[in-house]
């Protein structure tokens, strides 16, 4: 039996609320009060990972240590948190339908219809309560994915409705997340449409304990007061969500409103001594606070969406704010870079990344873009694929092979960037790259020992392709070195140029590391070095 206390956090009105923000946020605060709480976010899509899914359609692909392609709030999770979650903390209808249909071939439920209730309903709690019953936490947090009233979410509610039927209105309690709009032409916010969210959950037979309203202006009291006599909630737990600069402002605007004071007293816990957040009211300042700012370049394919790359972006506000300087992202379409477009694009940056991806759409532009900052000597980060484009363009450029990726030429008489021999048996496209943490022993010296300041590290991946180390030779004696690699498989992790100011290429995904409390220390570096080629040309 668990321990644990439930707090699911459902959404209405409109998607993109920032349910992920709100349970980070309470989160945190729950662990400043000396709590264990972990959170997990339900999907009702039916991949079984989002691993497969168009950056374009739904953002990031996160990965965790142990390996998982889960949904981009486990990002903020971490970054909140500063705990790692796993494979276990992202759940889809995918993965649940696979769970009951793999069981139902085996024979467990022999005799029986297999249905959505009880068969998937019963599947959805086992996992919602999964980590609980682990016994490390005294609170898991649920975000369930989509809105209420959306079809494929039906399964979701009855579960959460049926855990607390289970548990109890002291051991599980509901969280709603919903919109207050504000009509410009009547002036007015409007609370008709949370009054209607409020019904359409009653009618899937949950009562809300707390309503968060998102809002662009603050919530007057009488609006609250009729929030709280028409939606049956308490008043003290309607909860204004304002607009905030930052998402690492909701957490403090959180603890303002008392969310977390509100979810104690419903789950009739007694507060622990409340601690100090002062690590994070530091990094609030020194974000709020810039002394300096400097102009970095994304090079990407998915750059109309930024949360394609929420990670990065991320990664730079937390190394921004300890160097105490301001990063401000340009986004630059891989397909916009070639030999012309390079010095007018770039012109005014003080360093460029070049980011993760898949396919070749946009591949030769990044390799021109490349080129370009590795002869005017502007650093460089690339990640992923930006670092295999990297290898590439130093192959062609400097060692003067006709060198290519076998990932966008198959036939290269160069494969300096190759798919691994275990790679090349594996036809399912799903959860089968080179995925999880894994260790990376850096040579003394390098700028990434420099920056991490130990030499056996590990890190994520999600790749298929590798440098070829046929070609290592050459590359090095040519001045790319492969300062990191891994000891059990030899496989080049950190690339880095001599006689360059700062151009390092990784093979993994340090953004995935990066925490408000940890932010990551390539990151740090990187916009050191550009805030130093800042100095170096004013
Ligand atoms: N497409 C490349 C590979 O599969 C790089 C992947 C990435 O950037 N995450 O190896």
């Amino acid at each position: 039996m668990s321990t644990s206390k439930y707090i699911f956090v459902t959404g209405g009105v409109t998607s993109s609320l920032g349910k992920g923000i709100i349970a980070a946020s309470l989160a945190k605060l729950l662990q400043a009060r000396g709590f264990k709480v972990t959170i997990q976010k339900f999907d009702p899509y039916i991949n079984i990972d989002p691993g497969t899914l168009n950056p374009y359609e739904h953002g990031e692909c996160y990965v965790t240590a142990d390996g998982a392609e889960t949904d981009l709030d486990l990002g903020h999770y971490e970054r909140f948190l500063n705990i790692e979650t796993s494979q276990a903390n992202n759940i889809t209808t995918g993965r649940i339908y696979f769970n009951v249909i793999t069981k139902e071939r085996q024979g467990e439920y022999l005799g029986k219809t297999v249905q959505v209730v009880p068969h998937i309903t019963d599947e959805i709690k086992r996992n919602m309560l999964l980590l609980g019953e682990s016994g490390n936490y005294d609170f898991v947090i649920t975000e369930i994915g989509g809105s209420v009233g959306d079809i494929e979410s039906l399964p979701f509610i009855e579960a959460v409705r049926q855990v607390r039927w289970d548990l109890g209105p002291n051991n599980a309690i509901v969280i709603h997340l919903t919109l207050i709009p504000y009509l410009k032409a009547a002036k007015e916010l409007k609370t008709k449409p949370t009054q209607h969210s409020v019904k359409e959950l009653l009618a899937e037979g949950i009562q809300p304990d707390i309503l968060v309203c998102r809002t662009e202006l603050p919530l007057p009291i009488e609006l609250r007061k009729k929030l709280a006599l028409f939606c049956n909630v308490h008043l003290n737990s309607v909860i204004e969500s304002i607009d905030a600069d930052t998402i690492y402002d909701v957490p403090i605007l959180m603890r303002k409103e008392k969310l977390d004071e509100r979810v104690l007293a419903k789950l009739k816990v007694h507060t622990k001594v409340e601690r100090d957040r002062e690590d994070w009211k530091k990094f609030l300042t020194k974000l709020k606070s810039p002394t300096d700012e400097v102009n970095i370049g994304l090079v990407g394919k998915y750059v109309s969406l930024p949360d394609a790359y929420k990670s990065i972006v991320e990664a730079f506000v937390h190394a921004g704010a300890e160097n105490d300087a301001k990063v401000n992202i340009k986004w630059i379409s891989a397909e916009d870079v070639n030999h012309n477009s390079c010095e007018s694009l770039f012109k005014g940056l003080h360093g460029v990344l070049v980011a993760p991806g898949f396919g070749e759409r946009g591949m030769e532009g990044k390799i021109q873009g490349i080129r370009y900052v590795r002869e005017n000597k502007i650093p460089f980060f690339g990640i992923c694929l930006g670092m295999q484009c990297a290898v590439v363009e130093f192959a062609r450029h400097v060692v003067g092979l006709d060198a290519n990726s076998t990932e966008f030429d198959a036939k290269t008489k160069y494969p300096v960037i190759d798919m691994m021999e275990a790679q090349k048996k594996i036809t399912d496209k799903g959860g089968t790259m080179r995925l999880g943490a894994y260790d990376c022993r850096i040579k003394k010296g390098s700028k990434a020992h420099l920056a991490y300041g130990e030499t056996l590290i590990q890190e994520r991946h999600r790749h298929r392709y590798e440098l070829n180390n046929k070609y290592l030779d050459r590359l090095e004696a040519a001045g790319l070195k492969a300062v990191g690699t891994n000891p059990e498989s030899g496989l080049v992790e950190i690339v880095e140029l001599k006689d360059h100011p700062w151009f390092v290429g990784v093979q993994y995904h340090p953004e995935l590391r990066s925490t408000v409390l940890n932010p990551h220390p390539l990151f740090v570096k990187f916009i050191g070095a550009a805030l130093t080629y800042k100095k170096s040309i004013s």
